[in-house]
């Protein structure tokens, strides 16, 4: 991605979005108001996702495809190793290419079902996603990116360890990183320093830090569960209290919650020098606009009918 780091033109901290591919046609709608609301403003890149060990793959390719092909916007596809052979996958990469796409964020992906269960590698595939960078670099001109932890992944014993293999990562041709969602801006400043310690060289490829605007708090567990990161207990309360007893949740006051702790993230972050802020979208607009807009990043969204309760407006 040869788009981040602060933008000459502007002199604003760029931003970049992660989407998912959508499961049927009222999602694809969907999706694509918002890819058509993000167009207007510009991101540097926008992302998306791969499902668990597999189970989106033509619908990835076939949308982020259709975002190179029909968009402005600089499409990176993820990819990840889980339950492919190395043919697989060098497939999957021919299939980007053929549909114009050269940036892909390099995963090795959760065991399906329990994505914090035991992990078992393809009999004809690849152990980590250090190998994988390495598999897409030979295979052509990609520019690629990977993960990073600032919590430290689940797995690894250690930030120490976990610090080394995503050194191991860059210096296998990674360009940049994008982080896991993260609510403690101490912890991304920590891993930037880790890395930087480790290897100064590769400590100067960006690590864009990723934020996900909390707009429900049953999605944000749910996130945090999967992903084997941490919603920090004053936040949880927080979200709880204003979440409120009943059976549905008070989604309003979540949501002011979540973008003003997403806004105070953005912030910090910018401040702290961050090459370009990647936000969690769960293909709806209208929550990380509200973020950027209150960061200085995007003009106000038009005035919009105040949502309907329960009907999951983001
Ligand atoms: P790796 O870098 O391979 O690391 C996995 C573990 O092995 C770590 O604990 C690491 O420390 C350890 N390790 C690495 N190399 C070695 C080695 N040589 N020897 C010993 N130990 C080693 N998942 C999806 O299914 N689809 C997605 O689209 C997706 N997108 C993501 C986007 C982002 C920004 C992030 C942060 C994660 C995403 N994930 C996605 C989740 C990701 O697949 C998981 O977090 C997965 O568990 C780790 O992937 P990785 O690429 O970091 O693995």
């Amino acid at each position: 991605v040869d788009r981040i780091g602060a933008s000459e033109a502007t002199g604003r901290i760029p931003f970049s979005v992660e989407f998912s591919p959508p499961r049927d046609a009222d999602a694809e709608a969907r999706l694509w108001r918002a890819v058509r609301t993000f167009e207007g403003l510009q991101p540097a890149f926008v992302s998306m996702t791969y499902g668990a060990g597999g189970s989106t793959r033509d619908r990835t390719v076939r949308v982020t495809g259709d975002l190179a092909e029909q968009t402005t916007l600089l499409p990176v596809a993820h990819l990840t190793a889980v339950g492919h052979s190395v043919d697989e996958l060098r497939a999957m990469v021919g299939a980007y290419a053929d549909r114009g796409i050269s940036n892909i964020l390099v995963l090795r992906g959760d065991p399906p079902g329990d994505p914090l269960g035991e992990w078992t590698k393809h009999p004809e595939g690849v152990e980590y996603a250090e190998e994988l960078v390495r598999l897409v670099r030979d295979l052509g001109d990609f520019h690629v990116g990977v993960a990073s932890f600032p919590e430290g992944h689940h797995r690894a014993p250690d930030l120490e360890h976990d610090t080394r293999h995503l050194v191991a990562k860059l210096r296998a041709g990674a360009e940049y990183s994008i982080t896991q969602m993260f609510f403690d801006v101490d912890d991304y400043l920590r891993l930037r320093d880790r890395v930087a310690r480790f290897d100064p060289e590769q400590g100067a490829k960006p690590i864009i830090p990723e934020i996900m605007p909390i707009t429900s708090l049953r999605s944000v567990r749910r996130m945090v569960e999967l992903s084997g990161s941490r919603l920090p207990s004053a936040l949880e309360e927080r979200l709880d209290r204003a979440a409120g007893a009943g059976p549905e949740e008070d989604r309003a006051a979540v949501r002011e919650i979540g973008i003003s702790v997403a806004t105070e993230l953005g912030e910090r972050l910018i401040a702290e020098g961050a090459p370009c802020l990647h936000f969690i979208t769960l293909n709806f607009a209208r929550a990380t606009h509200e973020v950027l807009s209150r960061l200085g990043l995007a003009e106000p969204a038009a005035a919009a009918p105040a949502p309907v309760a329960g009907a999951g407006a983001r």
